[in-house]
């Protein structure tokens, strides 16, 4: 089976900083992927590069392969056609809504050809495309929503509409940059489950960062573990052993992780 990321020798250096060095993996269709590590490891970074928004380091014999496409090619970055990127949803750990307009709207903003910002401050959209988004946002369990400003929302309901927009575009791939880091408990749980859930039911892959390990064990099948911008450990999620994560965050005690 092709894989839906293909990534090797990525190395990308800030300044005098190598944030990432030499990082090769790969994610096969419908894998659940956690990404850990501690705070500036890396992570958001490696994101990042998987959606054409940082390139690698230029010379460098860096390729980045996304649902069978070369994004990025010894640091030439090719973002590809909207249709394209549509097949990658992003969840942001800040929301990233668009805090004037309401959910409907935001959930369709996922699917706009030309002039979105236009289309979605006119409403013009059809009732197929409503449809579609309302379905969405019943997957998620805020439909009643809809008609809601979406910076009235709670983060764990503007997490929900950001799954709902992942949905409508249909993407094959769910890219989520610690989506739980802001909320508090329950609606942390509540979002995991739903990603976890959509994952399953349409075998959409999902690679998500979290700082919290223990939801990483709870549903995700498989972690990749960055330790100052390099590969540490990629493997069974039952296999980061505590031991492993000890060394992982230096030490630091296991609760406060
Ligand atoms: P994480 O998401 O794991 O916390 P990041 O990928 O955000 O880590 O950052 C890794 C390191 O790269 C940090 O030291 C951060 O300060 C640095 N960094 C990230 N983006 C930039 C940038 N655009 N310019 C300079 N340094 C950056
Ligand atoms: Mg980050």
């Amino acid at each position: 089976m092709t894989p839906v990321i293909k990534v090797s020798m990525l190395s990308k250096t800030f300044g005098a900083r190598r944030v990432l060095d030499q990082i090769g993996f790969e994610v096969a269709p419908g894998e659940r992927v956690a990404l850990i590590g501690p705070s500036g490891a890396g992570k958001s970074t490696l994101l990042r590069q998987l959606v054409g928004l940082s390139h690698p380091d230029r010379g460098s014999p860096a390729r980045v392969e996304v649902l069978g496409r070369a994004l990025s090619r010894a640091g030439r970055v090719r973002r590809g056609s909207r249709a394209e990127r549509l097949r990658t949803g992003y969840i942001f750990q800040q929301f990233n809504l668009a805090g004037r307009l309401n959910v409907l709207t935001n959930v369709l903003i996922g699917r706009l050809g030309a002039m979105p910002r236009m289309r979605a401050l006119c409403g013009w959209f059809c009732a197929d495309e409503r449809r579609m988004a309302l379905d969405a946002l019943a997957r998620v369990g805020i439909d009643h929503l809809a008609g809601q400003r979406a910076n009235t929302l709670s983060g764990g309901q503007m997490q929900r509409v950001a799954i709902a927009r992942a949905l409508v575009q249909d993407a094959e791939l769910i890219l989520a940059d610690e989506p739980i880091a802001s909320l508090d408990p329950r609606a942390a749980r509540e979002v995991m489950e739903i990603l976890e859930r959509v994952s399953r039911e349409d075998g959409r892959t999902l690679l998500v960062s979290l700082h919290q390990v223990d939801y990483a064990r709870r549903h995700c099948e498989r972690a990749i573990a960055l330790k100052d911008g390099r590969l540490y450990f990629d493997g069974p999620i039952g296999e980061l052993t505590d031991d492993r994560l000890e060394s992982l965050y230096d030490n630091l005690a296991l609760d406060a992780i």
